[in-house]
């Protein structure tokens, strides 16, 4: 593991400076002591709870050893938004309102990072953004449950959200997408985001208020953007903006296309004829209603959008 990775690093629990001994890190002050598992530590403050421990012991023991730092992705020619449908998400469709506006809040989010900038991805899942940051100083944590569901061999640092093992204002930018919803304490989750951000650094974050419960059982929270403002600021960030990611109309157009598609085969299986007409009979029906609300979603209140794009920005602390 690279010096410069572990002197940012500290204790989850205490938050004082950790150090290689033998094969584990361990902290100085409350002597807890952390395991390393294939270049990669294990920087969680619940050793103690040892059902979950070993649980995420296992999880990070089936991961691939860590890729060492200096193989940064290849260059982009400039084009991000057309990267991000092609390579990196090739399953969002670029016509839905909500993907066409992260594509655009992604792409301003990269311009935004400058040359050497250092980031940490918090629960970065796939690492799918280390792509578009090869010019960034780029670090990833997760808490790599749910391995089988995603591929998270690309993970620096294995940790939970809500006590990150990063020493406070060590980097410039903080990202947080698609990841308050799945902790159980998002308030301590944006707390800690404020405090490895040095003063004036930068959080983006992509927040959801109308999304199906996914990734069961670890799915807690939706929020409105008065909560999202309201937590950001109780942490020590000033709100530079909060938007929604599409209209209401969507919203709703989109979900009952989503069940339309998915139910028809849910009730009569995946191989029944009676279901794929279903199917495609619902597909047909709604199809103009699509096409006319992908047209005119901006004309449509946004009080009922599936994401929201949060930036904001760590404020000098007043100590
Ligand atoms: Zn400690």
């Amino acid at each position: 593991m690279d010096d410069k990775l572990i002197d940012r690093l500290c204790c989850p629990s205490c938050r004082a400076q950790v150090e290689f001994q033998g094969d584990a890190l361990s902290c100085a002050e409350c002597e807890c002591s952390y395991p390393c598992i294939g270049g990669r530590p294990l920087l969680v403050p619940f050793l103690e709870d040892k059902a979950r421990f070993e649980a995420l012991l296992e999880a990070a023991s089936s991961l691939p050893p860590r890729p060492s730092s200096d193989t940064s992705p290849e260059g982009l020619d400039g084009d991000i938004e057309g990267f991000f449908f092609r390579t990196l998400f090739r399953q969002f469709d670029r016509r839905d309102p909500q993907w066409a506006f992260l594509g655009r809040k992604i792409t301003e989010m990269v311009a935004r990072v400058g040359e050497g900038l250092s980031v940490l991805d918090i629960g970065a899942g796939e690492c799918k953004y280390a792509t578009l940051l090869g010019h960034a100083d780029y670090v990833s944590t997760d808490l790599v449950f749910s391995s089988d569901r995603h591929d998270f061999s690309l993970i620096d640092v294995v940790a939970d959200a809500s006590a990150i093992p990063f020493r406070d204002a060590e980097f410039d930018v903080a990202l947080n997408l698609v990841v308050l919803e799945h902790v159980p304490d998002p308030w301590l989750a944006v707390d800690e985001m404020a405090r490895v951000l040095k003063p004036g650094g930068i959080a983006f974050a992509m927040i959801p208020l109308v999304r199906p419960e996914h990734l069961a059982p670890f799915d807690f929270h939706r929020f409105t953007r008065y909560g999202i403002q309201r937590m950001f600021e109780n942490s020590g960030f000033r709100v530079d903006s909060i938007e929604g990611s599409n209209g209401t109309f969507w919203t709703a157009v989109h979900y009952a296309r989503m069940i339309s598609k998915t139910e028809p085969l849910k009730r009569y299986g995946r191989r029944s004829i009676r279901g794929m007409f279903l199917n495609r009979l619902w597909h047909l029906l709604l199809w103009p209603l699509v096409f006319y609300a992908r047209r005119s979603d901006k004309s449509y209140g946004d009080e009922f959008p599936m994401y929201f794009w949060v930036q904001a920005t760590r404020e000098p602390s007043g100590d």
